[in-house]
Formats: C-alpha cells, sequence, structure tokens
C-alpha cells in the first residue's frame, strides 16, 4: 500500500506535486481478538499501530508533519518526546534529508525507541526534568528558530492521525466504541476528527495510567510516573478537544493502574499473540476494568509495538531455561 498521504490525499492538506516524505505508513492490521471478545462480552478488535513503519502510530502523524515542514523549507524539526515521536521525527526526518532534534526526560525512554533516534542521526538531547518541561521547552525553541515544531500540537500530526479513524471506519462499517491511551491527547483528537470527518459517532473512551491521569482528576500532575513511559505525562496539550471528544460521543475518561496494564500486556501476549507497548495495553485494561458503556463493537487502539520496550518485558515474564545440548536433557525439560 502507498503511504497514508497518497491514500487520502484528497482529505488531508497536500496536494500533487507537494513533496511527501514517506515510508509507507498506515494500512495496519485491525484484527479480531477473540479471547478478549469473550473476557468483556463484546466483539473487540485490535488496531495494530505497531505494525507501522517505527513501530508506532507516531508515523502517521510524522509523515505529514515532516513533510510540511520541506514543503515550508524547514531545515530542522525538533520534538519534546517519550520516545516514539522521537523514533519517528528521527526516522522521517532521515528520510528527508534533514536535521533531527529531539528533546527527550533523561532515563525515562525505552530503550528500542533510544536506539532508534540514535540510529537514525537524530540529536538526542536528555533533560532532568519530565516531558511537560521538555515539550515547554521546544515550543519556546521553535518560536525563536527556523525549526519546524512537530509534537501533537502541531495540526499536520493531527491530520495524519486521523487517518487510522478512517481505516477502522472502512473496515467494520459499524463500530459502537473506540478505546485508545490517552498521553498528550493528540491521538484521542486526531480519532474523532477522522471519524466525524466520515460521519461516524463511536463512543470514545480514553484511558489514563493512574499515576498520569489528568484528565480523570481533572487537573495536571507535577509528578507523572507509571510504568508506560509513553503516556507519563502530567499537562496533556490537547486537553481540551480530548475532553470534547469523549463528552460529545458520549464516552468517557478513566484510570487504570499500572497492575492493570501489566495484566493487559500479558492478556494480548498470550492469549491474542500480539505483543504491544505497556502504554498501548492501556486501552485493553481500561475496557476489561471500566467496560465501553455496553458498546457491542469496540476497537482498541494498541499504539506501539512491544518490541521497543524489552526491559519492561523481560522483568515481567519468567527466565529462559538452561539446558545441556543432549537429547536426553532436551526431553527431560520438555517432556517434563
Ligand atoms: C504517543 C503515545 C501514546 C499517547 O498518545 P497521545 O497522542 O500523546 O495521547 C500512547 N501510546 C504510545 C505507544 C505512544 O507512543
Amino acid at each position: 500500500m502507498p503511504g497514508l498521504i497518497e491514500r487520502y490525499m484528497d482529505r488531508l492538506p497536500f496536494s500533487v506535486g507537494d513533496p511527501i516524505i514517506t515510508l509507507d505508513e498506515g494500512s495496519t492490521p485491525l484484527v479480531h481478538a477473540p479471547r478478549l471478545s469473550a473476557r468483556v462480552g463484546a466483539e473487540v478488535w485490535l488496531k495494530l499501530e505497531g505494525a507501522n513503519p517505527t513501530g508506532s502510530f507516531k508515523d502517521r502523524g510524522m509523515t505529514c508533519a515532516v513533510s510540511a515542514a520541506v514543503r515550508d523549507g524547514a531545515q530542522a524539526v525538533i520534538c519534546a518526546s517519550t520516545g516514539n515521536t522521537a523514533a519517528a521525527l528521527a526516522a522521517y526526518a532521515a528520510r528527508a534529508g534533514i536535521r533531527g532534534v529531539v528533546i527527550v526526560p533523561e532515563g525515562k525512554i525505552a530503550m528500542g525507541k533510544l536506539a532508534q533516534a540514535l540510529m537514525h542521526g537524530a540529536q538526542v538531547v536528555a533533560i532532568n526534568g519530565n516531558f511537560d518541561r521538555a515539550l515547554e521547552l521546544v515550543r519556546t525553541v521553535a518560536a525563536r528558530h527556523p525549526i519546524a515544531l512537530v509534537n501533537s500540537v502541531n495540526d499536520f500530526r493531527i491530520e495524519g492521525q486521523k487517518t487510522a479513524a478512517y481505516e477502522i471506519a472502512e473496515a467494520l462499517g459499524e463500530l459502537d466504541a473506540l478505546c485508545i491511551p490517552v498521553g498528550n491527547a493528540g491521538n484521542i483528537t486526531a480519532y474523532w476528527r477522522g471519524f466525524g470527518e466520515l460521519g461516524v459517532r463511536p463512543r470514545m473512551f480514553g484511558f489514563q495510567a493512574a499515576g498520569a491521569a489528568p484528565l480523570v482528576r481533572g487537573a495536571p500532575v507535577a509528578a507523572p510516573e507509571t510504568i508506560a513511559s509513553a503516556i507519563r505525562i502530567g499537562k496533556p496539550a490537547r486537553w481540551e478537544q480530548a475532553m470534547d471528544a469523549m463528552t460529545a460521543s458520549h464516552g468517557g475518561v478513566h484510570a487504570v493502574s499500572d497492575e492493570q496494564i501489566l495484566a493487559a500486556y500479558a492478556f494480548l501476549a498470550r492469549e491474542e499473540g500480539v505483543f504491544c507497548e505497556p502504554a498501548s495495553a492501556a486501552s485493553v485494561a481500561g475496557l476489561i476494568a471500566h467496560g465501553a458503556g455496553g458498546a457491542r463493537r469496540v476497537a482498541c487502539v494498541l499504539t506501539g509495538h512491544g518490541l521497543k520496550d524489552p526491559d519492561t518485558a523481560l522483568a515481567h515474564v519468567g527466565g529462559v531455561i538452561p539446558c545441556a545440548p543432549e537429547l536426553a536433557m532436551i526431553e527431560r525439560v520438555i517432556l517434563g
């Protein structure tokens, strides 16, 4: 499949002849989840956004944001990131042949994401502060210098990410509810816009980690904390738009604990064969814990791939079984 700008150009702010920076993102699998469906008493599908080129939905927004930056003559792009935006920025900046700069909270980035950003040649700056502080800083830098800001405060990001809603609506036709993790709240904003353009109105259920749940509490969280590093955000930039989506659609916003997130993460891997990262599992943890308002047909967005964060995976599963390279020993181990 071609990239999403080419697929949906008539519904995106691009025209034929514009420079398009793409890795053929989008067109991700939407798989039915039989065991999860049985568990929650609804028909549930999983949108596997980890199947995007850099392993998260951020690629949808980044193809648009970087293409627009190149069209505007930008020589550099910058973002604050909990990891996946950094990985996507780095890849698309490399593809465009422009400079990429990312500011991340020191020590709070999953290993795979850091490896991606560095491999793609971005400048990675780690601050002794959280994501919210990093976003304040890059907003100021972008205002003072000719560097394009490509966080989801940039509307091109939302435009690109809304295409995931198109894909779900095209595949399922009818949809009663969407479950989605919420961090900076750009993605839920994007889905609601995408559905709205099609006249589809699923109930929108946003889920935040309990230690980073400003929308649930109704106030910013100064020191957000959760194992789900991609949604460790205390002051979402798209706060009002996210609340609008959930209110207007008769959905809601709820918190899930790290324990609930890790349980859903393990359930998806073992029972559905789907390995997502912890933040992604918040959507399923939320569906299991809070339901989706009695919805019959539900889509859960699994925002990023499990391989992004091997440390969390390995810390929560049993170890390998050491064995001598002998048939008898192997048989004893596997046959008991
Ligand atoms: C960015 C991200 C989120 C949160 O998306 P927002 O648009 O910030 O709400 C959730 N999960 C993963 C894996 C992410 O990378």
